[in-house]
């Protein structure tokens, strides 16, 4: 009985979809893939809190040549290297304390599968032809000329190699009248507007059809069998964009693949300005020639560059996420990719703007007025049962409202970093109140404005669950214990 009235109030939960990119395992994450992933996480524990019925999807893209060529370069079978690399992009769930409910490899048979089918329901549009192009394997994309920078991938700086070969395509120019109106009226929501336009311009270029396969030499046998042509592998796009269905169970058309992408008019990929391309033309053109529902939001964010610099192996300022959480916390990482990195622009990271944000912000910002209150409340000679739990106060009620607007507003826009400053604008709030109601000289007043900050704390540990989930949980904890713990110990210079 239990069971089946806990099944109809998930049948009838609002379903939300949201997934981030697959990442290639050709190096273990950095920095930026972890923004990617806590971007995705907020979202994803937000919408658990307006009581959503939530999939949350990641995962890793194995069957790419760059990844071949790095396990060659290391010596190492294919397959033992991209266990090993997707081991390690598993690993950021437990050290990001991310939420997702699925992590689906490219190598799994229900992809394998749910991309094949694709391919066969896509068939129609698919056709061989002799081709000569230029490939960068950085991109595993095809290059116009014209879209080269001095002859230069403009991603990767390197020179792409001239590819030769006959390979199946797909009819990309068929769909560019149709793609052009969904992007135009936002049926498939692109944020920012920037990038809307930048796809806007890519398909005003003309949209030509795509090679979606390479022999087997070129992919070193690497890859998925093309359906009925073992002689050819699945360009690893083509295949890769299929992730979020294959991973519903598109395969064997399974309820939750109707539950959550054919039936659920809320899905939303997150992903990095540089593969927006890929999501916004190339994987929409294959759901509408496989006459699949759309998404409707793609959220693209800028690139974490750190000191000033793209991240790379050669500079040496790759930002090793699992070193930056044993050294700093969970939270603190957390706290600084959504605060101070702009959610849709490039941003930067440095040691020393992470430790002034997390001095500032966390030391002396949230865990100070923890710590202040908590000691005012402990030396109340008062039972907590004559603490209330609505207060009477009608600034700091005006004070919260505007705030959890504010904070609302800015979250559903992917503003992370205006949804905290909001939480922080009421910190401050609570500091300059204690300031100006010095609560300790007044005894006939005292128990009212400590309880009135108390409830602003516990107000402020709401709006912090879906960005610093394990602070939320430890403050609402001191809130009930009134036992002070220090939650972000000063960092010495
Ligand atoms: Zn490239």
């Amino acid at each position: 009985m239990e069971i089946t009235k806990k099944c109809d109030k998930m049948n009838l939960m609002k379903k939300f979809f949201v997934s981030t990119a697959i990442d290639y395992v050709n190096a273990p994450p950095h920095t930026g893939h972890a923004l990617e992933k806590i971007q995705a996480d907020v979202i994803a524990r937000y919408h658990r809190i307006l009581g959503e019925d939530v999939f949350f999807l990641t995962g890793t893209d194995e069957n790419s040549i760059k990844n071949v060529r790095a396990a060659e370069k290391e010596g190492v079978p294919v397959k033992k290297w991209v266990d090993r690399i997707a081991k390690k992009f598993y690993q950021l769930k437990k050290i990001l304390n991310l939420s997702f409910d699925d992590f689906i490899r490219t190598t799994e048979k229900r992809h394998i599968e749910g991309a094949q089918k694709l391919w066969r329901v896509c068939q129609k549009d698919i056709y061989k032809k002799k081709y000569k192009g230029l490939y960068c394997v950085g991109c595993e994309a095809f290059y116009k000329e014209s879209e080269l920078i001095n002859g230069l991938c403009p991603e990767h700086q390197t020179k792409p190699e001239l590819v030769e070969e006959e390979n199946y395509f797909f009819k990309l120019s068929k769909y560019e009248k149709q793609i052009k109106k969904i992007i135009e009226t936002d049926k498939a929501k692109i944020i920012p507007e920037t990038r809307k336009n930048e796809i806007i311009s890519f398909i005003n270029s003309g949209l030509q059809d795509i090679c979606i396969s390479r022999s087997n030499e070129r992919a070193h046998g690497w890859g998925i069998d093309v359906p009925g042509d073992p002689s050819q592998k699945m360009w690893c796009w083509i295949e890769a964009l299929a992730n979020y269905i294959t991973a519903l169970g598109y395969a064997k058309n399974s309820k939750k693949f109707q539950e959550f992408w054919q039936k659920n008019k809320n899905k939303l990929h997150v992903i990095g300005k540089g593969i927006s391309r890929f999501h916004c033309v190339y994987w929409i053109a294959l759901l509408l020639s496989a006459k699949l529902a759309l998404p409707k939001t793609i959220f693209v964010h800028g690139y974490l560059t750190s000191g000033g610099q793209k991240m790379s192996k050669s500079l040496g300022n790759v930002v090793d996420p699992f070193e930056l959480v044993e050294k700093y916390g969970t939270d603190p990482v957390r706290y600084f990719l959504l605060r101070e990195i702009s959610p849709t622009e490039d941003g930067d990271y440095t040691r020393e703007k992470f430790e002034e944000r997390y001095n500032a912000d966390l030391a002396s910002g949230l865990g100070n007025l923890l710590a202040r209150v908590l000691t005012m409340a402990k030396q109340l000679k008062t039972q907590n049962s004559k603490l209330k739990t609505t207060t009477q106060n009608a600034n700091l009620k005006k004070e919260i409202e505007k705030r959890w607007e504010g904070y609302k507003k800015s979250l559903e826009s992917f503003k992370f970093n205006e949804a905290l400053a909001a939480i922080w604008q009421m910190i401050s709030f609570c500091d300059k109140y204690i300031e100006r109601e010095r609560p300790w000289e007044k005894s006939d007043k005292q128990l009212l404005i400590i309880n009135n900050l108390l409830i602003a704390l516990s107000e402020i540990a709401k709006m912090l669950e879906p960005f610093l989930p394990e602070t939320s949980e430890k403050i609402l904890a001191q809130l009930k214990t009134k036992k002070s713990k220090p939650l972000f110990p000063r960092l010495g210079t």
